[in-house]
Order: structure tokens, then C-alpha cells, then sequence
């Protein structure tokens, strides 16, 4: 009573083929290295999955975080833009007190831009290593 059977030996890039009995416990690999080359194989994808997994906690995170920065943003380009013009229509002020009010306007939409660029950058990021498009903000 000595049947047996062929199977392939489970570490993928070796191609032996192990005799195995028809009793006991079946072998998963040709021998002590390919367990071993299996068993940093495991190791080697299990880290690769959580740091996938922290990149993207941390790429929602940035995408949460962006949305209440971006909706300041919004209030006060909505100011500023109201101050500028109201220098503009003022007889009194002279250009350079308008070009200080549009110079701070400016950085006030250059920082809402910066906001926008790194709210897409994130999303971006999200939606590749999660792999699907874009998901709404939770
Ligand atoms: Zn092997």
C-alpha cells in the first residue's frame, strides 16, 4: 500500500512536483525552503496590506479635514471680495489701499486653491489604493 499521488508544490514560483502518500497528512511544499521562501511571502504581503491600508486612512483623513478649510475659504474670499469692492466704489481711498485689499484677496483664493489642489491629490489617492473611482466624502 504505497498509492500515491502528484501535486505541485504550493510556493508558486517553484515547479517540483512532491510525491505524496495516500495516508497522512498531505506536504505543501517540496521542502524546508520553499516553506520558508512561502512563509516571507505571507510576511512580505501582510505588511504590504497595512501599509496600504494606513496610506489610505490617512488620504481620507486628508479629504475630510479639507472640506470645513475649503468652506472657510469660501466665507472669506466672499469677504474680501466684498471689502475690495468697497474700496473700489470709496472716493477716498487711492489705489494703494485697493491693491492691499486685492493683494489680500489673492492669498485668500491662492490658500483656498492649495485646499482644492491637496482635497483632489487625496481623493485621488483614496480612490486608487481603495480601487474604485472616487467614493463621497463620509
Ligand atoms: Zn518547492
Amino acid at each position: 500500500m504505497t498509492a500515491t499521488t502528484a501535486t505541485a508544490c504550493e510556493y508558486a514560483p517553484c515547479s517540483q512536483v512532491i510525491e505524496r502518500a495516500a495516508t497522512g497528512r498531505p506536504p505543501r511544499y517540496c521542502g524546508p525552503n520553499c516553506r520558508q521562501a512561502a512563509h516571507r511571502e505571507r510576511v512580505r504581503l501582510a505588511e504590504e496590506a497595512a501599509a496600504r491600508a494606513a496610506r489610505l486612512a490617512s488620504a481620507r483623513a486628508t479629504t475630510r479635514a479639507a472640506f470645513p478649510r475649503a468652506e472657510g475659504y469660501v466665507s472669506s474670499v466672499g469677504d474680501l471680495a466684498a471689502e475690495a469692492f468697497r474700496v473700489m466704489a470709496d472716493d477716498q481711498s487711492g489705489r494703494p489701499v485697493m491693491w492691499a485689499a486685492f493683494r489680500e484677496l489673492h492669498r485668500c483664493v491662492d490658500a483656498f486653491e492649495r485646499v482644492a489642489l491637496e482635497y483632489q491629490d487625496a481623493a485621488d489617492e483614496a480612490a486608487a489604493l481603495a480601487g474604485h473611482d472616487r467614493l463621497p466624502v463620509t
